[in-house]
């Protein structure tokens, strides 16, 4: 199989291998806990306490506090339960809070969900209301400056998961200056680390939620900047740790491994200057726009971030497209990680203003601030094939599919990739079939798959082939897609008509690939 193009950072990265290693020695040598005073602990406390030092001086904290999370979306719960718990005592003392949460139309949902979730529990009765942004994704400044006046709490992300729209933070810190002097500030600063210059305590921001997982850490640390003078109520209270404002034995391998992350960030360790990602990011456009043409481009360029693009190709739709990429070993996502499950269009494409057809057809491409040269030279050439394939073989209409035969006992059709070989041994003139579409199958470039020629039978012309298949009773046939779906599909067809000697390899070729 090809080796894996990921350009997905915006989901998530894989960790920088000295986060790796801090993580191991934390769990190893330096394992204590930080709040025990023998000297396991003083060194494990040592560990803790540089994290929160290098956190400080990349984010600029100045005065005010650095606290470790689970992750951006726990530090957002404890951003919004401290201002609304600050609410609510005003509100019983009779004060004016005013009577709105505002956050901006294209935040990721982590923030107007947990604006109504602790609106509803804590019982404040704001109204939450998403504020406007343009065709460039820029919050409108004049609609902040109608409504700031009546905010108890504004939202803004310091830059845009799907568009990488950069907001225009100064802007809007002087609106709430002039117009919402008390109204309590987050800013969203997940995608922002790493990739923008950050001084928080020279700003009036009160809140910060960042995400380790979006820049090399791993998965389940986070951290969340409170300004100092901030309201701030703990949403987890116990033990006392970090201070008293979150409690629970600290995730000493995600704060080593972090911490790590932002050393190697302060000191520019692989990290790319911003004139660099830009140009990277211009090569990867104009590949794009060679490979596909027609296609367009759905964020401003000279006001997003240097590592992501979203773009929709005219005639295709975002599944085609992610199913076209993937084959070729290229991975990028339709929006947010968050939403790919669901399929509706994208929420912050159509607050910019874009009709449904053209945000349901997006695609982000998104890559890491220590990206190569190389590397995104091996991303152009896969998506000059990707481009190729789709010219040479158009996606098929997408049709109300006939549901396949539900197949109430597989027995031994499911062919796990740990099984493969053996299979494949038993089987020694096994007929290997891809049902992916013919542009996947081109993506893919792979004729030959264990030294086995590969036909391409696509699941969506696959009826037509059923009679051939069946002239064939006794040569295995082993099925194979992308994830096992479509795979599945054919092998019920094939069976619900006769065909008794069909496999499949469960769970597709994505768990073939590494
Ligand atoms: N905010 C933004 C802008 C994000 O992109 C994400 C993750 O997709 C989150 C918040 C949630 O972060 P976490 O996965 O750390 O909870």
């Amino acid at each position: 199989m090809t080796n894996e193009v990921y350009l997905d950072a915006n989901a998530t990265s894989p960790a920088l291998p000295a986060a790796i290693a801090a993580a191991v020695d934390a769990m190893q040598t330096r394992f204590g806990n930080p709040s025990s005073i023998h000297a396991a602990g003083l060194r494990a406390r040592a560990l803790l306490d540089d994290a929160r030092a290098v956190a400080g001086r990349v984010i600029g904290v100045g005065d005010g506090d650095v606290i470790f999370t689970s992750g951006a979306t726990e530090a957002i719960q404890t951003a919004v339960l401290s201002a609304l718990c600050d609410v609510r005592e005003r509100q019983i003392k009779g004060e004016a809070v005013g009577e709105l949460l505002l956050y901006g139309a294209t935040e990721h949902k982590a923030v107007p969900e947990c604006l109504a979730h602790w609106n509803r529990i804590l019982g404040t009765g704001l109204a939450v209301q998403a504020l406007a942004v343009d065709a460039d994704g820029l919050h409108k400044l004049d609609e902040l400056q109608t409504l700031a006046p009546r905010a108890a709490l504004v939202c803004t992300m310091a830059a845009n998961n799907e568009t990488g729209v950069v907001s225009d933070l100064a802007a809007i810190e002087a609106v709430l200056n002039e117009h919402a002097p008390r109204a309590l500030w987050l800013v969203d600063c997940v995608q922002a680390l790493g990739k923008l210059p950050l001084q928080l305590s020279a700003t009036r921001i009160d809140y910060a939620p960042f995400s380790g997982h979006k820049l090399y850490a791993p998965k389940g640390i986070g951290m969340l900047y409170v300004r100092r003078g901030a309201p701030f109520t703990p949403l987890m209270k116990g033990g006392g740790q970090e201070d008293g404002l979150r409690s629970g034995t600290e995730n000493m391998a995600g704060i080593a491994a972090l911490g790590a992350v932002l050393h190697a960030l302060e000191d520019g360790q692989g990290f790319r200057l911003p004139h660099d990602l830009y140009r990277l990011r211009d090569q990867l456009a104009a590949a794009l726009s060679v490979a596909f043409p027609g296609l367009v481009f759905n964020m401003p360029f000279e006001r997003s971030l240097p590592t992501v693009l979203n773009f929709c190709v005219p005639g295709a739709s975002s599944n085609d497209l992610l199913k076209l990429f993937d084959a070729a070993g290229v991975r990028l996502s339709a929006g947010s990680a968050c939403s790919a499950a669901k399929a509706a269009p994208s929420h912050v494409l159509g607050a910019m203003g874009l009709a449904d057809a053209r945000a349901g057809s997006a695609v982000r491409l998104s890559f890491s601030p220590t990206a190569t040269d190389d590397f995104i030279d091996a991303a152009c050439a896969r998506i000059a094939r990707c481009g190729a394939a789709l010219a040479r073989h158009a996606p098929p209409p997408v049709e109300g599919k006939a549901p396949s035969p539900v197949l109430v006992d597989r027995g031994d059709a499911d062919i796990h990739i740990e099984d493969l070989a053996a299979f494949l041994q038993q089987h020694p003139d096994a007929r290997l079939i891809d049902v992916r579409e013919a542009f996947e199958h081109a993506a893919g470039a792979q004729p030959e798959w264990h030294g086995r020629q590969v036909d391409n039978l696509p699941l969506s012309a696959f009826e037509g082939q059923i009679e051939l298949c069946l002239a064939e009773p006794q040569r295995a046939l082993l099925l194979f897609c992308r994830s096992g779906n479509r795979s599945l599909d054919a092998l019920c067809m094939l069976r619900a008509a006769g065909h008794a000697n069909v496999y499949h390899l469960a769970g597709g070729l994505a768990l073939a690939t590494r």
